[in-house]
């Protein structure tokens, strides 16, 4: 038996198929993500015409059959483009950072409520700040989501034996493959050194509080997320990661 399905979705990821349709990738609300087949969609008359842009929030039917991997879609309509986004190749990158993410890392069909409110809120803050405030703002974002997926770099203690950490000199170890700062004892050879601001800062992103990451914070997280990334889920690399820097700061 088939149910039609109507439900709220960011379209995560688009892969061509045969000469004239698409299979997406969509984090929808009600069923985590989903991928669906879009027929005849590049045709010039298409009904989905626009609606399966990158990051776009839909309303989407499809038609829901038990033990399948790949759904039809049926209609897609576009709730928010997010606009002033796409006004600026920066903050497009931005976007599929987190789209790159999510689409990488999500397992297909499981609600993640969570992940789904932080892209929502991630999208609708993109479109409000000012482009030179991009990069934080998608790292804030980026960092976040490692709680979600249960990767969270742990910045209190030692992670390996809760000892205490040394505050005195200007740096604090923090050990890629332990996921976290670490004491002397604990030093191994996937240490990088972070300065005591960004720690601090760090932490208070962690704890949900007011922060802003400095120029050389930034510089610091850039450096070790993407090993983070790879080391902590199972070699994950974001393409879009890379090119953040490259964009301009207009139009
Ligand atoms: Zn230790």
């Amino acid at each position: 038996m088939a149910n039609i399905i109507k439900t709220e979705g960011f379209v995560l990821k688009t892969m061509l198929f045969k000469e004239s349709s698409l299979i997406a990738s969509i984090f929808t609300k009600k069923f985590g993500k989903i991928k669906v087949l879009a027929k005849g969609v590049r045709r010039p008359k298409s009904k989905f015409c626009g609606a399966l842009e990158l990051f776009n929030l839909d309303e989407i039917i499809f038609y829901k059959r038990e033990l399948k991997d790949l759904y039809t879609l049926s209609d897609a309509v576009v709730i928010d483009d997010f606009e002033e986004v796409r006004a600026y190749p920066k903050k497009v990158n931005a976007a599929m950072v987190l789209c790159e993410f999510f689409e990488k890392t999500l397992p297909l069909e499981e609600i993640d409520s969570h992940a789904y409110t932080l892209l929502l809120n991630f999208l609708k803050e993109l479109q409000d700040i000012d482009v030179a405030a991009t990069k934080p703002l998608t790292f804030y974002y980026l960092l976040k989501t490692l709680s979600g997926a249960g990767v969270r770099p742990h910045f209190e203690n030692c992670v390996r034996c809760h000892g205490p950490i040394k505050y005195d000199n200007k740096n604090v170890d923090f050990s890629i493959g332990a996921g976290g700062v670490v004491c002397d004892s604990h030093f191994d050879d996937t240490v990088v050194f972070l300065s005591n601001k960004t720690v601090n800062t760090l932490r208070r992103i962690y704890k949900d509080e007011d922060t802003e990451m400095c120029k050389d914070s930034i510089s610091e997280i850039e450096t070790f997320i993407p090993d983070y990334l790879y080391y902590h889920l199972n070699n994950l690399v974001l393409n879009s990661l890379k090119h953040l820097s490259d964009y301009s700061d207009k139009k």
